[in-house]
This record gives structure tokens, C-alpha cells and sequence, in this order.
């Protein structure tokens, strides 16, 4: 069994990711800005470029070279302080971890990436965004701006989870010769803090509740968790660039003519 590092250890999905890979064996390395007890070793605020660089040195530390797994899965939705650290989190945070933790992924076999997106990265309003074009390029600043500008976390949101999307498909290509996998699973609705925020926000609350899943119901962590426990696993040896949509049927009612 490896060794895997997990963003948003502490609360959700993060939290149910880190108890199914635990389960299964795995030593897990748990990162959070919150703490909790069970899972999260590594204290850092990934929307900052010094936290992210905390972040990195203290889980190589920890793995002692034996890091063989990285799950993103620290964001924050639309209820967020303000727009820019959405993307500064959801963006940043899960691209600088995965360069800065590459080299110790490749020092073992079979390494393997999952990065929680969303199924709001399919809205039409992020893939036009100028957002998503500073976050592909690696200019925070820049993005930072943009979104300050823009003032719409809902945007914000949408385009960092399509730039992390399309990201992690360029790194699947440009690295899997190198044998490293990097999959992307997109949640719809799913009953954490972040979903439960969002409900009760006067701005979204009333569009996120009316917005159902064709299966009728919102997710639970241990379903996302599941998916994930099988890209990082062994059985997916050959899914890279994937985007799975664990998602109770969303994208397929929103999108069937897509895929
Ligand atoms: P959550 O709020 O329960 O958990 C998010 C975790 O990320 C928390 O423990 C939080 O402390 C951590 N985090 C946030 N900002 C951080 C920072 N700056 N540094 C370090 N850690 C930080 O939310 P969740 O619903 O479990 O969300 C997990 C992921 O799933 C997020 O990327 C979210 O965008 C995505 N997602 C969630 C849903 C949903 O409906 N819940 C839907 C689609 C995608």
C-alpha cells in the first residue's frame, strides 16, 4: 500500500476521500487550513504562494520519498469572502501542489493524480472567461485582478473549475508517457458544508436548491470518494485525462449532446 496526499482533508469530501483510502490501507497525509484530528498532518492555507510552499515541503517531509498519490480536493464555492480566492484556491492551489510534489510522485511506481473539479465547470459562462486564460497561464496576479473586477464569485467559480480541468488534461498528456495519470472527477451536487453554505446564500440558495439531479436526490462524500479511490487505484492503469462526472445524472440532463 502507498502513500497519498489529501487536500481538504479536514471537512467533506476531502474528509471522506482520506477515510476510504485509509480503509483500504493507504498511509494518508491529510492537508488543511483547518484542523481536525483524524486525518489532516499538514496546517497550511493553500491560497497563498508561501502556504502552497509550506504545504509542499512539509508532505515531502512527511512521505519520506514514498509518495505515490496527490487528491485535490481543498476549494471553495461561491459563498466564498471574495472572488479571487476562489480562484486563488481552486486554481492555484491544486496546480502548484501537483508541480511542486511531481518530482516525489515520480520516485515511485504507478503515481496517480485526482483533481475534484465540478460539474459547473461545463457552464457556458466559464469556458469564454479572460480568467481562464491568466489562470492557464500561471498569472495569479493578473487573475486576481480580473476576478476582483468581475465581482461574481458564480464566475470565479465556474472558471477555475474549467482552467483546473483543462490543466490537468494538458499535464495527462504532457506527462503520461513519463507514467504519471492524471484524472479529474467533477461532482454535482453533494451534501458537505460547501453545498450546504451555498443553499443558504440569498444570492444562489434558491437556483442551487431548484437545481436537481436527475436521480433526484444530492450526493453524499462517500460516493465521490469511491470514484476517486478507483482512479488512484491500480484498476484505472489505463484512464488518464479523464473527466468523470459523479454527478447523479447532471451533466447528462444539462449537456446529453457533449461528451
Ligand atoms: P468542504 O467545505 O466540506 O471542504 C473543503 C475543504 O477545503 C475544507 O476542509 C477547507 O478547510 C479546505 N480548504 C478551503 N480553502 C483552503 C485553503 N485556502 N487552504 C487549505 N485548505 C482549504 O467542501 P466540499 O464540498 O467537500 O468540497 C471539496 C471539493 O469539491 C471542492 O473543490 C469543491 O469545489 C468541490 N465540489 C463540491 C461540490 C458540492 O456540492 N459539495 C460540488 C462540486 C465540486
Amino acid at each position: 500500500m502507498s502513500v497519498i496526499a489529501v487536500t481538504g482533508s479536514a471537512s467533506g469530501i476531502g474528509a471522506a476521500v482520506c477515510e476510504f483510502l485509509a480503509n483500504q490501507g493507504h498511509t494518508i497525509i491529510g492537508i488543511d487550513r483547518q484542523t481536525d484530528e483524524k486525518f489532516t498532518q499538514v496546517s497550511a492555507d493553500l491560497s497563498s504562494p508561501q502556504g502552497r510552499v509550506a504545504a509542499i515541503e512539509h508532505v515531502k517531509a512527511l512521505a519520506k520519498g514514498q509518495l505515490s498519490g496527490l487528491v485535490c480536493c481543498a476549494g471553495v464555492g461561491v459563498t466564498a469572502p471574495d472572488a479571487a480566492l476562489i480562484t486563488s484556491v481552486n486554481f492555484f492551489g491544486v496546480t502548484e501542489l501537483v508541480e511542486g510534489l511531481k518530482s516525489d510522485l515520480y520516485q515511485n511506481d504507478n503515481p496517480a493524480v485526482v483533481v475534484i473539479g465540478s460539474v459547473a465547470a461545463t457552464a457556458q459562462l466559464a469556458g469564454p472567461h479572460a480568467m481562464v486564460d491568466t489562470m492557464l497561464g500561471g498569472d495569479e496576479t493578473q487573475t486576481r485582478q480580473l476576478a476582483q473586477s468581475a465581482n461574481a464569485p458564480q464566475i470565479s467559480y465556474a472558471a477555475s473549475k474549467y482552467a483546473v480541468t483543462c490543466w490537468a488534461r494538458q499535464q495527462a498528456a504532457a506527462e503520461g508517457n513519463k507514467g504519471l495519470r492524471i484524472n479529474v472527477v467533477a461532482p454535482g451536487a453533494v451534501e458537505t458544508p460547501l453545498h450546504q453554505a451555498s443553499k443558504e446564500d440569498p444570492r444562489f440558495g434558491e437556483a442551487v436548491k431548484k437545481f436537481v439531479a436527475p436521480v433526484g436526490r444530492a450526493g453524499q462524500p462517500a460516493e465521490i470518494a469511491a470514484t476517486v479511490g478507483f482512479l488512484i487505484s491500480e484498476q484505472a492503469s489505463f484512464v488518464t485525462g479523464s473527466v468523470l462526472f459523479v454527478d447523479g445524472g447532471m451533466d447528462a440532463m444539462v449537456r446529453a449532446k457533449y461528451f
